[in-house]
């Protein structure tokens, strides 16, 4: 199959100034365009060529591990934001305080493990058996790989943040709470 380049549900300058129309053109544009053309190639007259990329995330390692994982975590990441943000649905505000505390010590422990991880990488919410538990991965890392289910996932590479704050990746983070779509968290 042809991997192709998600579409946004918003457009390229809906987010700013939070996260301007250059930094959603080079990351999205660019940066994930590049991953999902280097899935393409590497897949190619391969075994791997009719797997889906949830298929490729499991089952490749290496390069194609690399391409495969960094065009499915942006894609979840590019889909989950919003300029219209709304209020964190009940089933979620429940379960992130059942198994956080509150909804403000979940946000504290997931911009702890954004700022903290050191390097390149994301920042997932994930749902574990039904438990929620926040995991930090570098590079491409996607829980998929640990059997864990996805929920949210914030990128802290730093062709995510640059452009518009600089070396600042905690005032990035911050700004993200005002972007995420809470409703895309599928809980189920
Ligand atoms: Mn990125």
């Amino acid at each position: 199959m042809t991997h192709l380049l998600p579409t946004l549900p918003y457009a390229p300058d809906a987010l700013a100034p939070k996260m301007s129309r250059e930094t959603i053109e080079y990351h999205y544009g660019k940066h994930l365009q590049t991953y999902i053309d280097n899935v393409n190639k590497l897949v190619a007259g391969s075994p791997f060529e009719s797997m889906t990329l949830d298929e490729l995330v499991v089952k490749s390692d290496g390069t194609l591990f690399n391409n495969a994982a960094q065009a499915w975590n942006h894609t979840l990441f590019f889909e989950m934001l919003t300029p219209t943000p709304k209020p964190i649905p009940d089933a979620l505000q429940s379960a992130l305080t059942r198994d956080f505390g509150s909804v403000e010590a979940f946000k504290e422990a997931f911009a702890k493990a954004a700022v903290g991880l050191f390097g390149s990488g994301w920042v997932w919410l994930v749902s574990n058996g039904g438990e929620l538990e926040i995991v930090a991965k570098p590079n491409a890392g996607n829980p998929l790989t640990d059997g864990l289910k996805p929920l949210m996932v914030l990128d802290v590479w730093e062709h995510a943040y640059y452009i518009d704050y600089r070396n600042r990746r905690a005032d990035f983070v911050t700004a993200y709470w005002d972007l995420v779509d809470w409703e895309k968290v599928k809980l189920g």
